[in-house]
């Protein structure tokens, strides 16, 4: 029997929901902005953690997501499937001060959605160089790994 449509919106709804604007101000402003950034560290894809918050609490989203995306193409993806908690939010400063850590991947989201509801585009190809490339498995590790 095919599932009703409000089961399959609760079953298809986010299980963690999104930010709002003032709750994004609020944590980004939290942030500590490390000079070591551990958070950063801790990422797998090196996003400048404490670069893309900052950006947030200023209210430049658009900047905020080309940080993130710059370094991880699939940022928004990450935002909603990388498990934090060992990653990125473990490592934060705060964990060490009995306090919950800044909220990472949430604000990651509400960078990246921002851009994606607005439809922008941050990044142009470059000129042609005439050659071509060849992407080995053609995965996330793939598609977000840079040229050497
Ligand atoms: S470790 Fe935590 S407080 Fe420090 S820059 Fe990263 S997110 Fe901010």
């Amino acid at each position: 029997m095919p599932l009703s449509e409000e089961q399959l919106a609760k079953n298809f709804a986010d299980i963690a929901p999104p930010l709002t604007n003032d709750a994004a101000l609020v944590d980004a402003n939290k942030c500590l902005f490390c000079h070591d950034a551990p958070c950063t560290i801790a990422c797998p894809t090196h996003i400048d953690v404490p670069a893309f918050i900052k950006k947030i609490a200023s209210g430049n989203l658009r900047g905020s997501a080309r940080v993130i995306l710059d370094a991880n193409p699939f940022g928004h993806s990450c935002a909603r499937a990388c498990p934090v908690e060992v990653l990125c939010e473990g490592a934060c400063v705060l964990n060490d001060r009995d306090e919950q850590p800044i909220k990472i991947a949430l604000l990651q989201r509400h960078a990246t959605d921002y851009v994606l509801e607005h439809k922008l585009r941050l990044f142009q190809p470059g000129p042609s160089t005439g050659k071509r490339v060849a992407v080995v498995g053609a995965g996330p590790a793939g598609l977000s790994s840079r040229p050497a």
